[in-house]
């Protein structure tokens, strides 16, 4: 008799792996698993008896499980790891059979690896996956990239196993090569971006004076209006979280100290080399970094100088909390301009033909940035496929036209009172930055030209025309 061969398998039984196994099984399909430590695959499927598995002993078993052309899916640890499963696996598939790398590869490597399958007859997809744990299990945001041939082969798989948001799969192609890669790193750099901010407005509340009980009720007020999204529902809910060792709120025993695993580094290397400004997510991954140094941060409380920020009356918080939303919305809509203008560029660069509406629609749900926020950056999209800059949109110029006395007295308070909000001030001179007609970098000309004889333009001349001028010698 035939053997019953899988619709798809997947490689690489971590917690990513072992749930999109269950999310694709759980759409209808047949689904072989292997992983490079069997045990863990002999466990894994015998945690889930009754449902359509194979736990594949061997890569070599593996491969003979899957129904041609092959679809496999690696989920192995970023790096070296999915180039040596790539080793070991090629020599066991056929031309015409599809790799999808599905962790969250540097897009370069993806295009070096799409280069080595497509010479070798395979098609390779690099997949950018969103949503943890549980977005794996019941519905991902997913960013794929690759030929048009290894989309439409995985189209009806990811589209069953997405989020969906009014009936609409969280998945759309996003481009050739390293485009899928490089969409989710921008979103991890965003998602680094809408976490300072939060921090930087809980900063800004605890240190007036209110407790993570009032904080929590905050947030949960806030997640009803335009900042709904699930970063300020789960901090709601991390505020409002008991320690059950001390009583207390576990925030306030938790140690301020964050780590990182490279992906917000990676978009500010990219927006560097794109020459694009993306000041808050570089402002969070800053601050996570200076959050690091604990030990320098404890030494210079005791001798660098300066206010220490005292409460707020009582009847002086409902006014700071309103000024704290709206600086809040505003950064975050300049973070996402900024984010989106990396996407602009580097999608320019590589001729991957970005479609930034669509992107931020497939963000809508089952990824960490999800919000209803991004269906407003959609229709502005929409409204308008060549916008320069989101804040140029009419809807968001006027939410920014709103939100600014509130914007500017919140950065401006922060500063008088010694509260760090380096995202909220970087977004703010982001802003204002953007709407200088008559930046100082005419100075700047003019050092450089003394300097190094680098020449300048002239406002009363044509573009382009260059000048020099002989200054006096300074010993
Ligand atoms: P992980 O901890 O990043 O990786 C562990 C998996 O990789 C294990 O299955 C391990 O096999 C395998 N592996 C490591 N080195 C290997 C090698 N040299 N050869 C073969 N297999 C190797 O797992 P994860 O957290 O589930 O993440 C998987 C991918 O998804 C990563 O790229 C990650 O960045 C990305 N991602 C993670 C999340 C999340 O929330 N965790 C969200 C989105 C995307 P053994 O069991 O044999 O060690």
């Amino acid at each position: 008799s035939t053997p019953v061969l899988s619709d798809i398998g997947l490689i690489g039984l971590a917690v990513m792996g072992q749930n999109l196994v269950l999310n694709l099984e759980s759409r209808g399909l047949r689904v072989s698993a292997y992983n490079r430590t069997a045990a863990t695959t002999a466990a894994f499927v015998e945690a889930h008896p009754g449902k359509r598995l194979h736990g594949a002993p061997t890569l070599a078993d593996f491969v003979a499980s899957l129904a041609r052309p092959r679809r496999v899916l690696v989920m192995v640890k970023a790096g070296a790891a999915v180039d040596a499963v790539i080793d070991e696996l090629l020599p066991l598939l056929e031309p015409g059979d599809i790799v999808a790398d599905c962790g969250n590869s540097l897009y370069t490597d993806t295009v070096r690896r799409e280069a080595r399958l497509t010479a070798a007859g395979f098609v390779f997809m690099g997949i950018g996956v969103s949503g943890g744990e549980e977005g794996a299990r019941k519905g991902p945001s997913i960013m794929p990239g690759g030929p048009e041939a290894g989309w439409q082969a995985m189209r009806p798989m990811l589209e069953a196993i997405a989020a969906r948001v009014d009936g609409t799969p969280c998945v759309a192609h996003m481009g050739p090569g390293g485009a899928g890669h490089f969409v989710k790193m921008v979103h991890n750099g965003i998602e680094y971006g809408d976490m300072q901010l939060i921090g930087e407005a809980y900063q800004l509340m605890r240190t007036a004076g209110l407790s993570a009980a009032e904080m929590a009720a905050v947030f949960t007020r806030w997640n009803e209006g335009p900042l709904q999204s699930y970063l300020i529902e789960i901090t709601a809910q991390a505020l409002a979280q008991q320690d059950p060792l001390t009583g207390r709120a576990l925030v306030d025993v938790i140690l301020d100290r964050a780590g990182q695993k490279g992906t917000g580094r990676w978009t500010l290397i990219s927006a560097a080399e794109h020459a694009v400004p993306v000041s808050v997510m570089q402002a969070a991954v800053e601050a996570r970094i200076l959050s690091a140094r604990r030990d320098l941060r404890l030494r210079a409380a005791e001798v660098l100088v300066g206010p220490a920020p005292a409460p707020l009356p009582e009847a002086e918080r409902e006014a700071l909390l309103a000024r704290v939303h709206d600086a809040l919305y505003a950064s975050k809509i300049v973070s996402y301009a900024q984010g989106l203008d990396l996407l602009r560029a580097a999608g320019e660069a590589y001729g991957w033909n970005l479609d930034l509406g669509t992107i931020a629609s497939v963000w809508r749900g089952g990824c960490i940035i999800r919000a209803q926020f991004l269906g407003r950056i959609t229709e502005a999209y929409r409204a308008d496929p060549a916008l320069d800059n989101l804040l140029l949109a009419d809807g968001f110029r006027q939410v920014l036209a709103r939100a600014q006395d509130a914007w500017r007295a919140t950065v401006a308070d922060a500063a008088a009172r010694g509260v760090a909000v380096p995202a909220f001030a970087a977004a703010l001179a982001y802003h204002d930055g953007l709407r200088t007609a008559r930046s100082p970098a005419n100075l700047l000309q003019a050092q450089r030209d003394y300097f190094g004889a680098h020449t300048y333009e002239r406002t009363d001349r044509p573009a382009g025309e260059m000048f020099h001028t002989v200054w006096p010698e300074v010993i």
